[in-house]
């Protein structure tokens, strides 16, 4: 019926450091259960616009709308309680710890735990349940993510890919509405890397919103339902995929890298 919802909105962001302007003036909409993907030469603007958005660094102007609530200057955790988690470029799990710890503590980190939760008795029992519920979930995405076999090891231990799915499922642990992905298959190998876009595909169809950032044309182009492109902290186009690839704009920017 072509009713679009548009589940984040971002309204000329702007980000200078010292002398360098990273972000310009960027605006988009991402439409819920999309896969939308945010691409550009190096040093476009991407990570910082993510930065931005997810509260990891204020904008100098601009405004961020996630589901009609304005969370322009929220810090990151207020931008997760929201229900809006990324993944870095450079994953920071918690090495020391096991998998399965990482994932069971992920929701924790984000809400920031409360310490008379394991103090009175009644929210003893209430925290055991807890407990028991959140070793389920988590057992959950090591299946979805086919980790299990890893599951007692250290975080540390586990090769690139491997963490790469952790990154991923540690956010959705959070129970997201939507996911901001810096970068996730970089140095995944290709069995790995076409089980996290299957995996992203089940998850759109479980009505996750996804915005991707990415540096394989074909993967992008492959697996996107609207392309985001940036250039020199702007947007310079902005469609589907086929009409975006074809874009002399786009072609331009991309062989000034
Ligand atoms: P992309 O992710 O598209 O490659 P970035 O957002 O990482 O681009 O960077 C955009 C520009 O901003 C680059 O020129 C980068 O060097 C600069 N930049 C990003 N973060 C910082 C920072 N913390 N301090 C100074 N310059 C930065
Ligand atoms: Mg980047």
């Amino acid at each position: 019926n072509g009713q679009q919802e548009q589940i984040l909105k971002v309204e000329n962001l702007r980000k200078t450091f010292g002398g360098i302007t990273a972000v310009a003036d960027v605006s988009f909409h991402v439409e819920k259960g999309s896969i939308t993907g945010l691409i550009g030469p190096n040093g476009a603007g991407k990570s910082t616009t993510f930065d931005l958005i997810t509260g990891v660094q204020r904008p100098d102007g601009g405004a961020v709308e996630f589901n009609d609530t304005e969370i322009t200057g929220y810090r990151s955790d207020q931008v997760a309680n929201q229900g809006l988690v990324r993944t870095f470029q450079i994953a920071r799990e918690l090495s020391e710890m096991t998998v399965l710890e990482n994932l069971m503590l992920a929701p924790q980190n984000q809400a920031g735990e409360t310490v008379w939760r394991a103090v009175l008795p009644r929210a003893r029992a209430q925290v055991v349940e807890q407990e028991k519920e959140l070793r389920e979930q988590a057992w959950e995405m090591l299946e979805l993510f086919e980790i299990e076999h890893v599951a007692h090891e250290s975080a540390g231990n586990l090769s690139g890919g491997q963490r790469k799915l952790l990154e991923m499922a540690r956010v959705l642990m959070t129970d997201p509405e939507m996911v901001l992905l810096d970068e996730p298959l970089a140095g995944v190998n290709p069995t790995l890397e076409e089980k996290l876009i299957d995996r992203l595909h089940t998850l759109k169809e479980q009505g996750y919103t996804f915005l991707f950032v990415e540096h394989d044309m074909d993967v992008i182009m492959n697996n996107c339902d609207t392309v985001i492109v940036m250039h020199q902290g702007s947007v310079l186009t902005e469609g589907q995929p086929d009409a975006v690839k074809n874009n002399e704009k786009v072609l331009d920017a991309y062989l000034g890298e």
